[in-house]
């Protein structure tokens, strides 16, 4: 996984508008959430807790991970992504976020705040300790 060819990943309007919201709403504590997939293409978004309730770190509860994971298989769909939020850092993800993306097949999604006025989703995928960066294609 050596290319430098961009990859894009596309993201529907109303789910990149409720992540933010779920953002600045939890602020200054991270946000966090689950992404399920119709198809391939991201249908259902489940606001999760933050067990860490840090402004630096997440974590989502496992119990409830087994109970959305469960729901996304019951629908017939699939995990397809987890979001956090970075309420004042960059949107890039912290050694914490690495070592927890434990995932191979989701994304992982950023959203940061470090400039309100203007959140910036980014994605991200974690293979063998890699980070590969893919962009996000609002639409
Ligand atoms: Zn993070």
């Amino acid at each position: 996984m050596d290319s430098a060819e961009i990859m894009k990943v596309g993201l529907p309007k109303h789910i990149a508008e409720e992540m933010i919201a779920h953002a600045q709403e939890e602020a200054p504590i991270e946000a966090c959430g689950i992404l399920a997939a119709k198809d391939g293409r991201v249908a259902r978004l489940y606001r999760t807790r933050n067990a860490d309730q840090s402004p630096v770190t997440y974590r989502i509860d496992p119990q409830e991970q087994r109970r959305v994971f469960g729901d996304i298989e019951a629908h017939g769909w699939e995990v397809w992504g987890i979001y956090h939020s970075h309420p004042n850092g960059r949107g890039l993800p912290s050694l914490t976020d690495v070592r927890r993306a434990t995932l191979p097949q989701v994304y992982y999604l950023i959203v940061s705040l470090q400039r309100p006025e203007k959140p910036l989703i980014r994605a991200f995928r974690v293979l063998g300790g890699h980070i590969l960066e893919e962009k996000v294609v609002v639409e």
